[in-house]
């Protein structure tokens, strides 16, 4: 703990930067729900519409859901094998490669345990050890096989790419747009918010940190300017209580509960998408200590913690962003 220091900003601030987020051009703005939450699009300039935001992001869910059998990780899921379209092969590339950089802390093989806790069906369920014991043993990417195009699961081996797919349809949305001419966007698809250029009245982005204990409330503000994203990850996004105890959506691959590493959320802020969404879920698994012993040895991404006590910690990086709370800042 020598290595943070405590840094106090008032809430007075908070809703300083809340006020300044009126424009001078009207966007185009959208509600949708796709990928099982709620997501939403606001845009200006250029030749998109709100409408090509939610077709991309349909086209994506029809490839990799897990829920739907029609799709093409359904059918390897099913399967055992399949042959992966460009989409999917550059997906399961990054989700292998981020598995092996965070030690397996991302896995995309956890699908079995996620299906025996009753997540895709929201059919919720305490499995016994035993059960999850043996589902483990179909954990793990070695038992993927993998030659960049065909892919082979090893028996009871089922792939779930929930932990990136969200960030990678961001991405593809901000490509999208970028194409299209627009000049500033900002899409936020459940706990993913990814922003494209800058608003044309000049102000800044202000993206707040959902308070885990009231969601539609923010416990604290990034503001910034420019294209990025930001990727939260949190216990209160999918969970049931059973006797008590809150069960949530986010497994440690080793254990196979929901992961116990203290924190209540991650939010990750990165240039890439799909690597903020790997490792908001990597970084939740590893819990603060192990988390920013990770963000030291890496350059590619800035973090900031809520852990159980309440306490928020933010990465040097991150810091300069975030105001409207009490936080510490962890040093390189
Ligand atoms: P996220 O909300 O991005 O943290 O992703 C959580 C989703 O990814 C869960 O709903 C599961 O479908 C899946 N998942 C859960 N635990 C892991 C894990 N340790 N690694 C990869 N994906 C996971
Ligand atoms: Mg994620």
């Amino acid at each position: 703990m020598k290595r943070f220091f405590k840094i106090y900003l008032t809430a007075a601030l908070l809703t300083a930067f809340l006020l300044t987020g009126c424009t001078t051009s009207a966007p185009q703005e959208a509600e949708f729900f796709a990928m099982d939450t709620l997501m939403s699009v606001k845009l200006w300039g250029g030749e998109a519409s709100a409408s090509d935001v939610s077709a991309e992001i349909n086209r994506l869910e029809a490839l990799l859901s897990v829920t739907r059998e029609t799709s093409v990780l359904s059918q390897l899921n099913a399967a055992g094998s399949a042959e992966l379209s460009a989409d999917t092969t550059f997906l399961l590339t990054q989700a292998l490669a981020l598995s092996e950089r965070t030690d397996g802390a991302f896995d995309p093989t956890v699908y079995p345990l996620v299906e025996a806790w009753g997540f895709p069906t929201k059919e919720y369920r305490v499995p016994a050890q035993t059960e999850l014991d043996s589902l483990l043993s179909c954990v793990g990417t070695e038992h993927v096989h993998f030659d960049g195009s065909a892919v082979t699961l090893d028996a009871g081996t089922r792939l779930d790419l929930g932990g990136i797919a969200k960030g990678y349809a961001a991405q593809c949305c901000a490509e999208l747009l970028k194409e299209k001419g627009v000049d500033a966007a900002i899409l936020s698809l459940g706990g993913n918010v990814q922003t494209i250029g800058s608003k044309p009245d000049g102000s800044a982005w202000v993206v707040g940190i959902a308070d885990p204990s009231d969601p539609s409330q923010a416990i604290a503000v990034l503001t910034f300017e420019g294209s990025m994203a930001l990727v939260t990850s949190g216990t209160y996004q999918r969970y049931f209580e059973e006797n008590g105890v809150i069960y949530h959506h986010i497994l440690d691959p080793q254990t196979g509960l929901p992961a116990d590493s203290g924190l209540l959320s991650v939010t990750i802020l990165a240039q890439d998408g799909t690597l903020a969404d790997g490792l908001s879920t990597a970084l939740f698994v590893m819990g603060l200590e192990e988390g920013s012993r990770f963000w030291r040895e890496s350059n590619d991404f800035e973090a900031v913690f809520l852990t159980s006590e309440g306490k928020i910690l933010a990465t040097e990086g991150a810091a300069p962003f975030l105001s409207g709370c009490e936080y510490s800042v962890i040093e390189r």
